[in-house]
């Protein structure tokens, strides 16, 4: 049998290895919440199905969506700066950062790739670092953070030095896995990064996700889900190395990863640790990938169930935050305004609308879970956070029980 080009997917990093399929996570929809029915009848969906290297490890998305189709403007509704917890891990990171970069008048400079509302930018100008964001649809932030209004790219990369000079610190959260050429991306940072500098970068870290069925995390704004290997792989293409590597709790198990060029920093043990368990978990092995495709189709089966149990009485149950994560895990499992009557945030850009796919309202959190008329359940769509979410709804006034939908479908005792 052959096969047309336009149907074979090639690895991401390696280029010239098909991609296998492991995951079918159905029709899927972007990002972005229609504003009424009209909106949502016209709404895209694309099938998001995940495969897998054997040759480097890459988990990735059998058909990327191009990021120039996701994330226009003022659609684009994930600020980082929202919750208290994750403005505490840019602190932190900053924090980090300096004390990797000494204690001079200036520290350094740092280019962030995806800058998003500023926030990561305005920590680290307090700590006495120059600062300048990259972002197609990046805002000023609140500290006057400067911002270059692109895709980075290795043209941009190449701008950014022209104008700027050479950058200690090129950074990116999240973005990482969701840049459309990764090979070109990484030419723009070794670009503008400083022969001594370090590219440091964190995404969602494929370990976790595997252990913990965070299917969840999976939706078209990724298109790789990262192991230490993986990375490892597509750096030395690009003259890097890894020399550092930290486990951090954002998204539910991420990954910071530091690379330099080699010889530059010395390689801490902190690689060759989690080097060792993902060889011990075989992340080459196609039969990892599909003992977690069948994990996430029973969860789908008992999350259903589960549901199904708890309304026989005619309770209601509603959902708690509307993250991507919610999106990919409603629309995988058929659930919509039957199942779940509304969907309750604190986003203002959020509330009002409806949930892409699915279409479950979306409305105002504290008003509806936190009042007079509210439901038995709440199901914790944020459940990689769940006692922030927890908490707050408690004292927003909401009375019922908590589920959680992953990894087990399964009722929370919060007392
Ligand atoms: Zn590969």
């Amino acid at each position: 049998m052959s096969v047309t080009p336009e149907r074979t997917t090639l690895c991401q990093t390696c280029e010239d290895v098909e991609v296998t399929e492991f995951l079918s996570l159905g029709m899927q929809p972007a990002f972005a919440f229609p504003a009424d029915a009209q909106e949502a009848a016209t709404e895209p969906m694309w099938p998001l199905d995940l495969g897998v290297c054997t040759q480097c490890s890459l988990v990735q998305a059998m058909e990327p969506v191009s990021e120039r189709i996701l994330f226009n403007g003022d659609d684009y509704h994930h600020l980082a700066g929202l919750t208290a917890g994750y403005r505490g891990h840019l602190r932190g990171l900053a924090d980090e950062l300096a004390a990797l970069h000494g204690a001079g008048e200036r520290r350094g400079s740092v280019v962030e790739i995806g800058s998003n509302d500023g926030s990561l930018l305005d920590e680290l100008a307090e700590r006495r670092f120059d600062v300048l964001g990259v972002d197609p649809c990046g805002s000023e932030s609140a500290a006057g953070s400067p911002v270059v209004r692109d895709y980075f790219s290795s043209q941009v990369g190449k701008e950014v030095l022209a104008t700027y000079g050479p950058a200690d610190v090129v950074v990116t959260l999240n973005a990482f896995a969701h840049v459309t050429d990764l090979h070109d991306v990484l030419k723009g940072v070794t670009a503008v990064l400083d022969d001594e500098g370090m590219f440091v970068s964190e995404s969602h870290y494929l370990v976790p996700l595997l252990e913990g069925v965070q299917y969840d995390f999976a939706y078209h704004e990724h298109s790789r889900y990262y192991s230490v290997t993986a990375l490892q792989a597509v750096f030395a293409m690009h003259g890097l190395e890894v020399f550092r590597v930290d486990e951090v709790d954002t998204h539910g198990g991420s990954i910071r990863v530091f690379a330099g060029y080699p010889g530059v920093h010395g390689i801490e043990d902190s690689v060759g640790e989690l080097r060792r368990v993902e060889d011990a978990l075989d992340l080459t092995d196609l039969a990892v990938y599909e003992e977690f495709a069948r994990r996430v189709a029973r969860q789908r089966e008992d999350l259903r169930a589960l549901l199904r149990e708890l309304t026989a009485d005619g309770s209601r149950v509603a959902g708690a935050s509307a993250p991507g994560r919610a999106i990919t895990v409603l629309n995988y499992c058929d659930l919509g305004p039957d199942d779940l009557e509304y969907i309750g945030e604190i986003s203002p850009r959020k509330i009002g609308r409806l949930l892409p796919g699915t279409h479950i309202p979306v409305v105002d959190q504290k008003a509806v879970l936190g009042g007079p008329d509210q439901p038995e359940y709440a199901l914790l769509l944020s459940w990689h956070i769940a006692d922030e979410v927890i908490d707050r709804l408690r004292s927003e006034g909401f009375r019922g029980t908590f589920v959680v939908p992953l990894p087990e479908p399964r009722v929370v005792d919060d007392a």
